[in-house]
């Protein structure tokens, strides 16, 4: 979770006045499309500070400088070096790349461990350019337009109507999740060519997307983090289908003179960032520490905890309990008028509540009850806790007829939730990318336990090293780790 700055929306007010026919300059092709190259410009930077403010921009000037010099290389090798480009390493988790139209190129800090090579992110910084180049999102604003469902559409964003995402990730998947298979294979194709004319291998496309593949089925134990495959529909047979462009591009440009270079890369990435940040909350064990809130709790042992922008959610292992922390945005009134009125509105119906103390800190307890969808009739101990000037709401729901067994539960973790101080707030530090040459023996779950309890699973750490989690390591090869903030 974490502050938010105000209720920023993205209006895309961009004039579409006159329909054109224009050449793509990636295909060749004619196509009809209503907005005009200054068109999708303005859309872009108009944009840009939102995504920027939003996702945050990662704060490691020298990694910008080398990925915007990537970047800035493919680009000039595209059909379109005159575009305003710009390369942005936003300061995400996720596994994802995106595009605005007019050459304005987001990638994830978070996507970065998951390359293995220079050349796979010249691959997805390619792909990503590709987008633009072939107008794939000036196309949609085009066609949605002719199906009259028009622009408007896109500039209704109610940042509270959609708590499990960012502003810019809405964005990001209003413009970028009807990105038909055919515009996946031809910016597949075009990364292939921009890659291979600017000195990369172009199988570094391959190797991206076959990382991605392994990602996405192992997705059911990734906890769901939007990544780039969500984003972008991956056909089963898109590794194979590239395969044709890279073969091409290899017959032009002899291999011998295309470059991965690896250690490079893996100099660059040594010390990213890897998973929540600091300043967004951390899971340490299972407690979760959150440096500028600066509060601490605890989760029962062996509960799936997710944290996202708007609140912490918790769900006990096999039953239907969960854990619910978020803030009470604009609390107005005495805790108890807070307490009940933000229940209230959420559709809640309050069967006892009183004053309570947590560590110290002011709160008020309640129960409540009312039905969820899925749930059926869910009963629900819910602290409203006074912290640093804020309210927090830290909630255990359940199904009514387990409620009595839960309570103890939920009772004990509202008591762990306690204020951290000035210093031990300073203390939380992220978890990071770290360099490791294979020994003998190794297994990848040795090497997992070598970065600290549950810091990363082993299968995790097999994909993220270009590995299917069934291939053993290879001693004396270097690997990106993840080891422990501290
Ligand atoms: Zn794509």
């Amino acid at each position: 979770m974490r502050v938010r700055n105000t209720a920023a929306s993205i209006v895309f007010v961009s004039a579409l006045t006159a329909a054109a026919c224009a050449t793509n300059p990636a295909t060749g092709k004619k196509q009809i499309s209503l907005m005009s190259e200054e068109q999708e410009i303005a859309l872009g930077r108009q944009s840009d500070p939102e995504i920027r403010r939003e996702m945050g921009v990662y704060d490691d000037p020298q990694l910008q400088q080398y990925v915007s010099a990537i970047g800035m290389k493919l680009a000039r090798a595209s059909e379109r070096p005159n575009l305003p480009w710009q390369f942005t390493v936003v300061d995400s988790p996720a596994v994802n790349a995106f595009a605005l139209p007019g050459g304005y190129i987001y990638i994830t800090r978070g996507i970065l461990p998951f390359l293995d090579d220079e050349a796979q992110l010249a691959g997805v910084l390619g792909h990503e350019i590709g987008h633009v180049t072939a107008r794939h999102a000036a196309q949609q604003y085009t066609s949605q337009t002719g199906a009259g469902i028009g622009l408007a559409l896109l500039s209704i964003f109610v940042p509270e109507a959609r708590p499990y995402q960012g502003i810019a990730e809405q964005a990001a998947g209003l413009l970028f999740l009807k990105y038909g298979r055919d515009d996946e294979l031809q910016a597949d194709g075009l990364g292939v060519r921009y890659a291979s004319h600017s000195g990369w291998t172009p199988s570094g496309v391959q190797g991206m997307l076959t990382t991605l593949t392994r990602l996405d089925k192992a997705s059911g134990s990734t906890k769901g983090v939007p990544n780039w495959l969500s984003t972008h529909p991956a056909p089963a047979d898109r590794v194979q289908k590239v395969d044709a462009a890279v073969r091409e591009a290899l017959t032009t440009t002899p291999a011998s003179s295309l470059a991965t270079n690896r250690d490079a890369f893996l100099q660059r990435i040594d010390g990213v960032t890897y998973g929540d940040s600091p300043s967004e909350g951390v899971m340490r064990g299972h407690t979760f520490l959150h440096r500028d809130l600066r509060f601490a709790m605890s989760f029962p042992e062996n509960w799936d905890v997710h944290n996202t922008k708007a609140q912490v959610v918790a769900k006990a292992p096999d039953s239907e309990e969960y854990l619910l922390l978020q803030l009470v945005e604009q609390p107005q009134g005495s805790l108890q008028q807070v307490a009940q009125a933000s229940m209230a509105s959420a559709g809640w119906q309050q069967l006892s509540g009183q004053r309570a103390s947590v560590n110290g800190l002011d709160a008020y307890v309640g129960t409540y009850q009312g039905t969820v969808q899925g749930l059926g009739s869910v009963a629900t101990l819910a602290a409203h806790i006074v912290h640093d000037r804020r309210v927090f709401v830290l909630a255990g729901l359940s199904p009514t007829s387990m409620f009595r067994r839960a309570e103890d539960e939920f009772e004990r973790t509202i008591q762990s939730f306690r204020p951290l101080s000035a210093a031990e707030a300073e203390n939380i530090r992220p978890n990071r990318v770290d360099l490791y040459t294979v020994r003998p023996n190794d297994t990848w779950a040795s090497i997992a336990e070598r970065a600290g309890d549950g810091t990363i699973k082993p299968a995790t750490l097999a994909i993220m090293n270009d590995h299917d989690p069934n291939e053993p390591p290879r001693p004396g090869d270097r690997l990106k780790i993840v080891v422990e903030g501290r």
